[in-house]
């Protein structure tokens, strides 16, 4: 079995993509330059499907020496907002590129798109349709099935110029009339039947404010900008893949300043128990589902920010599950392979108690004033790392350990605490249980037991073997912490498979919060630190909220388990 994070897998050798920018650049294709675009809507954050598109953007213009800008396509007045544009270019930051300064935006170029679209009408290419929205879309036909041209399909240029300049100067009402570019209503290819270029639409835009009545449609916006910007290599997502006929289409038929941009697609990255649809996400943070777009259980780049994980894993996955033309949903197992991998190096070691039960050490000895001896053991922050040094953990008579380290009447096979039975508390000392005490409805409340002086360290003394070793903290020093648990936001491997809505597979048990104790070190964190806690996993300590630590990932590697599963068969 190969493992996906080693350093010695960095996934599939080169890719299409890669393969063809190298053949361009061997023919002399764009004059061997390669510029690419990361061009997010700004209507929402980005979330684990921008980051795959953002590693390839990004990933191949710096590859090749080139240029990737981040362009807001910001053709939609009514649902964008600056807050978006502004968080988006943050998340970039964070996942590890930085776009130049500054930002493009598609509303950069409405006056060189209105310019063009004049050149078009002026060229028999395009016309004003006052058709309603329903008569043009039901004009349209289908597939198998014939297109009806518009009855203004072949108006005057003169008149439609007159039209368009005064749907311009916003003469006429919202959805009124479009722009149509004039192709052919019978193409196989329904992107070609005369598709729209501009709609009537008074919305205020957090950049143009009221100076335009008439916004470009994303497909008369795209393809241009590319070539404004001097794009070479324009890469999206499949579901464009029926577009590029018209992206090539417009290009053909404008005197572009340069090169032609040229359109090539890749899969979009799915996920199970996953989904990447800001329109989905944006409705979970409506609906109260989760508590904001940075919600530790979004998949969205600040909900996975918050959650601990770490952009450099985020980036080796999308590495290594590569570029493909095929829709595949990746296990979300494997990224939390590679964050775990990232934070076991990355990241201190802490004890901390999630449901505290305490233990009384009976021969525990007192100091000279009759209180108990405390001892502080020297414990090493990170193996992965020794510059992360070591720090002091006290130790006392009275503990807490974790409340189902302990059974009153173990299982077969338990080896954790039970009455009589031994174990060692990590670093410390080996210790017996021998009595409990139970409330009155016979909970056990507190655990007794002896410890043994001789195994100090938590060194066998005399070759005894135990079968547990369990994590502890001092109860008189111990510092509080809230710590939420969380499980899949969806249930369902592909969330809407069964009844095609995703909701209906929402987990109502996705968070669990539990007010732990830890010991005193954790509460020198630093906001936004992520630590091991022994046995129990990566916690990411919130960059708000003092003490609130969010669970990453657990310790067990479970793609491992899935791949010795689909080996089995
Ligand atoms: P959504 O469906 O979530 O609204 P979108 O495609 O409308 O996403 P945009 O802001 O238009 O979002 O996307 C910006 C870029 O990110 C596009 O080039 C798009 O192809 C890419 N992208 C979006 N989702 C994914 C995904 N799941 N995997 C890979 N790339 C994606
Ligand atoms: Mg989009």
């Amino acid at each position: 079995m190969t493992d996906p994070t080693s350093a010695s897998s960095t996934g599939p050798a080169g890719d299409f993509i890669r393969d063809l920018i190298r053949r361009d650049n061997e023919q002399g294709t764009f004059g061997g330059r390669v510029q690419t675009r990361f061009p997010p809507e700004p209507n929402g954050y980005l979330h684990i499907g921008h980051a795959k598109a953002i590693c390839v953007d990004f990933g191949i213009a710096a590859d090749f020496d080139g240029v990737c800008n981040l362009r807001l396509d910001d053709t939609n007045p009514d649902t964008e907002e600056s807050e978006f544009g502004q968080a988006i270019a943050a998340d970039i930051e964070w996942l590890g590129y930085t776009p130049p300064q500054p930002t493009r935006h598609a509303s950069d170029y409405f006056e060189q798109l209105y310019v063009w679209a004049e050149h078009l009408v002026q060229e028999g290419l395009a016309y004003v349709d006052d058709q309603d929205p329903d008569a043009i879309s039901a004009g349209r036909g289908g597939y198998g099935r014939e297109g009806v041209e518009s009855p203004h399909r072949n108006r005057p240029i003169e008149e439609n110029l007159d039209l368009l300049r005064r749907m311009r100067a916003g003469e006429f009402a919202d959805g009124s009339m479009v722009l149509r570019a004039k192709i052919d209503m019978n193409h196989e290819n329904m992107q070609m039947r005369d598709p729209v270029m501009y709609r009537i639409r008074r919305g205020h835009h957090f950049r143009t404010g009221d100076e335009w009545v008439i916004y470009p449609t994303y497909d008369w916006a795209h393809g241009q900008s590319d070539a404004i910007e001097g794009v070479t290599h324009s890469l999206c997502t499949l579901e464009f893949d029926s577009h590029r006929p018209l992206y090539d289409w417009y290009l053909d038929h404008l005197p572009l300043p340069g090169d032609q941009p040229r359109q090539t697609e890749f899969a979009r990255l799915e996920l199970t128990h996953t989904v990447t649809s800001k329109r989905r996400l944006a409705q979970l943070v409506a609906d109260g589902v989760v508590d904001g777009w940075d919600d530790p259980r979004m998949p969205t780049l600040r909900g996975l920010r918050r959650r601990g994980y770490p952009p450099k894993a985020i980036r080796d996955f999308c590495s290594y599950i590569g570029l493909t033309r095929t829709n595949s949903r990746h296990s979300i197992e494997l990224l939390e392979s590679f964050v775990r991998r990232e934070l076991n190096v990355s990241s201190q070691r802490r004890m901390a108690v999630l449901r505290p039960l305490k233990l009384v050490l009976t021969n525990w000895p007192k100091d000279e004033a009759g209180e108990p001896v405390v001892e502080w053991f020297e414990t090493v922050n990170n193996p992965e790392n020794p510059d992360d040094g070591t720090r002091l953990v006290p130790f006392t008579g009275e503990l807490w350990i974790e409340r189902d380290d302990f059974a009153l009447d173990p299982p077969p096979k338990f080896f954790r605490l039970s009455p009589g039975k031994e174990v060692r508390l990590r670093s410390a000392y080996f210790v017996t249980a021998t009595d409990v005490v139970t409330d009155d409805a016979g909970e056990v409340v507190e655990v007794h037991a002896t410890y043994d002086p001789a195994s100090k360290g938590g060194n066998s003394p005399d070759g005894r073997k135990v079968k547990s070793t369990m994590h502890w903290v001092s109860a008189r020093h111990a510092v509080p912490a809230r710590v939420a648990l969380y499980d899949r936001l969806f249930s369902a491997q592909v969330p809407g498979e069964r009844t095609g809505d995703a909701f209906d597979d929402l987990n109502p048990n996705s968070v669990e919060i539990l007010e732990a104790q830890a010991e005193p070190a954790l509460a020198e964190t630093e906001p936004g630190q992520v630590v091991q806690f022994e046995r129990l996993g990566y916690f990411a300590h919130d960059p708000r909220e003092p003490m609130l630590f969010h669970r990453t990932v657990g310790l067990r590697d479970e793609w491992a388990n899935i791949q010795k599963r689909q080996a089995k068969g």
